[in-house]
This record gives C-alpha cells, sequence and structure tokens, in this order.
C-alpha cells in the first residue's frame, strides 16, 4: 500500500461543526423515467417511483429537466402539501438471522448494503467506517456525533446476527467530538473494537482500511456510518427519505451540514442557509477532488448518493507543457503511469477517480479526466 497523505485545505473554508436540518421543503423533484403516472395522481410521502424514494407528500406540481447525479434527467415535481403519510404506516421488521436482514434491505432500497452483503461469500469481520470519502466533507463525522448511541447498539447487535467473529469501530483520530461521545459509553460493549486512526485522504477505501487495521479484505463487510444508521431507521420501521450532506467552499459566507429530505432541489437549500459570496464561482457535486463539475447550481437535485456540494471561488489556473516532473506517478495510489496515459489519451482501468494526480500537477493539466475516461484502454504501465 502507497503511504497516504493529508490534503490542504483551503485555509478560508470553514465548515460549521453542526447540523442544520431542512425537511420540508416547498417540492421535491423524482426522475420520471418510464414511470405510469397520472397528472391528477397523489403522491404518497415514503413510497418508491422507480426506486426513487418520495420524500414528501403532495400534487403533482409539473414536469422539469434537473440534474441528478451529474446527469440531466426528465423529472416530476412534486408540491409539497406537508401532510404525513398515514396509510403507508410501516411494521417495525424483526430481524434473527442474514435472510431477514435481507428482506429488509431489498424492500427498502438499501442498494448500496445488499451489494457489499452480496459480494461477500461468507462475513466474518464487520468494520463501521466514519472516514469520509472527499476532503471537505463531513457526513460521516457528524453523523457518529449524532447518532453514536444508536449506531453502537446496531453494530453490537449485526454481531450477533451476523455470527462475527470482529465488529470494529475505525474512528478518526482527529474527530475529538466523536471520540468523546463513543468512549462515554463503550463499556456497555466490551466486544466492539474501537480503533483511531490517522485522517488521511483515501482512508476510507476498503484496502486502505483493511491494511491499516491488519483484517484481511476477503469476508469483510465495510459499512460507513451513514449506512448504519440508515439501516437502524428502518429497522426502527421508518423510512429513508432523509439524509446528511455537506455544502461547502470558499464562495460561501459559511460552509454546513445539513439533514434534507431526498429530492430536493439545491437552489431551494442555498436559498434558506447559504449565501455565494461572488458570482465567479464553480460548483462540484461529491468532491472536489473526484466529483463533477456543475454547470448549472440550480438544477442539481438532492439524490440518495449526493455526500457533498463545494461552491469555490473560481481560480484562474493557467495550463502549461508537461514538465516531465514525475509528481503524478508518485503520488498515485495504484500506480498508474499517469504521465503516459496523458500523452497518448488512454484510459485505464484501475484508476480510482481520487483526483490526486491533478491536485500534484504543477502544470495544472485535466490529467483525471483522461485517464478515467480516455478513448482506450492503457495497455502496460
Ligand atoms: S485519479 Fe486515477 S490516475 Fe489520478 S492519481 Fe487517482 S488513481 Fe491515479
Ligand atoms: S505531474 Fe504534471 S507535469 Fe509532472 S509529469 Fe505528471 S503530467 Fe507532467
Amino acid at each position: 500500500m502507497k503511504t497516504l497523505i493529508k490534503l490542504e485545505e483551503k485555509k478560508d473554508v470553514f465548515i460549521v461543526n453542526n447540523i442544520y436540518e431542512f425537511l420540508n421543503p416547498e417540492n421535491v423533484y423524482i426522475p420520471l423515467n418510464n414511470s405510469n403516472f397520472n397528472k391528477k395522481n397523489y403522491f404518497y410521502k415514503d413510497t418508491f417511483m422507480a426506486d426513487f424514494v418520495i420524500s414528501v407528500s403532495g400534487f403533482f406540481g409539473g414536469e422539469e429537466e434537473m440534474l441528478l447525479n451529474g446527469k440531466r434527467c426528465q423529472t416530476i415535481k412534486i408540491n409539497n402539501d406537508f401532510k404525513e403519510n398515514k396509510e403507508f404506516k410501516k411494521v417495525k421488521p424483526k430481524v434473527k438471522n442474514i435472510a431477514d436482514l435481507m428482506q429488509v434491505i431489498n424492500s427498502n432500497h438499501l442498494e448500496t448494503l445488499k451489494e457489499k452483503i452480496k459480494a461477500l461469500p461468507q462475513i466474518d469481520h464487520l468494520i463501521v467506517s466514519c472516514f469520509d470519502e472527499e476532503i471537505y466533507e463531513m457526513n460521516e463525522f457528524m453523523c457518529l456525533v449524532e447518532n453514536y448511541k444508536e449506531i453502537l447498539k446496531l453494530i453490537d447487535d449485526l454481531k450477533k446476527i451476523l455470527s462475527l467473529e470482529n465488529s470494529i469501530l475505525a474512528i478518526k483520530n482527529t474527530n475529538v467530538k466523536g471520540i468523546k461521545k463513543v468512549k462515554s459509553i463503550s463499556g456497555v460493549y466490551p466486544d466492539l473494537k474501537v480503533m483511531l486512526l490517522p485522517d488521511k485522504y483515501l482512508m476510507s477505501i476498503p484496502d486502505n482500511l483493511t491494511d491499516y487495521l491488519n483484517i484481511p479484505m476477503e469476508n469483510t463487510l465495510i459499512l460507513t456510518t451513514n449506512e448504519i444508521y440508515e439501516l437502524n431507521e428502518v429497522l426502527k420501521g421508518k423510512s429513508i427519505s432523509e439524509k446528511y450532506i455537506t455544502i461547502s467552499g470558499n464562495a460561501l459566507k459559511k460552509s454546513l451540514i445539513i439533514k434534507t429530505k431526498i429530492g430536493v432541489s439545491l437552489k431551494e437549500i442555498i436559498q434558506n442557509f447559504l449565501k455565494i459570496t461572488t458570482n465567479d464561482y464553480e460548483v462540484y457535486e461529491n468532491g472536489y477532488l473526484q466529483g463533477v463539475k456543475i454547470k448549472d447550481l440550480n438544477k442539481v437535485v438532492i439524490t440518495h448518493k449526493t455526500r457533498c456540494i463545494v461552491i469555490n471561488k473560481k481560480e484562474a489556473k493557467e495550463q502549461t507543457e508537461c514538465i516531465n516532473c514525475g509528481a503524478c506517478m508518485k503520488i498515485c495510489p495504484v500506480y498508474i503511469n499517469v504521465k503516459k496515459c496523458y500523452r497518448q489519451k488512454l484510459m485505464s482501468h484501475r484508476c480510482l477517480g481520487c483526483g490526486l494526480c491533478d491536485y500534484i500537477c504543477p502544470a495544472n493539466l485535466a490529467l483525471k479526466e483522461i485517464v478515467k475516461g480516455g478513448n482506450d484502454e492503457e495497455t502496460n504501465d
């Protein structure tokens, strides 16, 4: 494994260490896809339409092209009538074994969790990671701080349900708030191992976590704090219609972590909570390094996959010729010959899209774009 590094963050980005809530939006958007619906239909909160959760109840408010997960998509707008959905009252499921657990996961469309469990022939170890994927992202961090009691209890329950050898909670050693809270009740769960790991970029990647913890990758289920939180919600008989996102950047007066309804437009969140201080800004969805650049911020819809939005002042970065410094190859965590891929416009299936090559390149070249999405497969490095 390559030595992980701590990335320098912009000094003028300060993320407020509290959760803000936006649970009563005016409208939500759901993908139209091939859904059958009548414009006079009433849309019920906590139901699904083409695997997308309807997070508020209300009537059809029109069709609109929006951006979902960075892609243009025709959507249905639902005008929130702020009514609770009594018709679809859920029952609290009883979970005694993995078959019961899978049934709950399937019926609640917890797709990532389902894929992770299905990919393992057997599960002996569970690692719950409180590491966020990107810089300027604090969802896992705050999810632990807000829900530590329920998270620890469910990890302990999963150890019994899945007959695990090991259950580990991996916390960033800089999450002082979370560490204090976990330590205050960890005595109740003597089987749970609480491990403090260095605050390094890409620690959230499964190989890096298992290497640091010296646990074999095979037979290890790695979940995030948010996945445990969501599983806990559905085990309580609730639906996953809300999520944590971080909205940050130096073009904002302040950066926030927000618990919001899924399907809300970013525009409505900004109108209610944030102030953009310049007209010359750039927006990234799901990360400054790994995410996609967004042209029209007003069209972005928060989906179940949205983790963070970065709104930064535009920087005038002048691109120059490659100076052959080799820094991109030195930093690449999967040992790709980035310089060669860039020159020959080759992509590599091994690229993680981590953005470290772009971050380090003194010539400001857009290397990731080529290596992750170039024309041909690289042959050898
Ligand atoms: S984006 Fe891809 S090529 Fe660039 S450093 Fe990350 S893994 Fe390597
Ligand atoms: S880091 Fe940039 S300038 Fe240096 S070798 Fe790689 S592509 Fe060339």
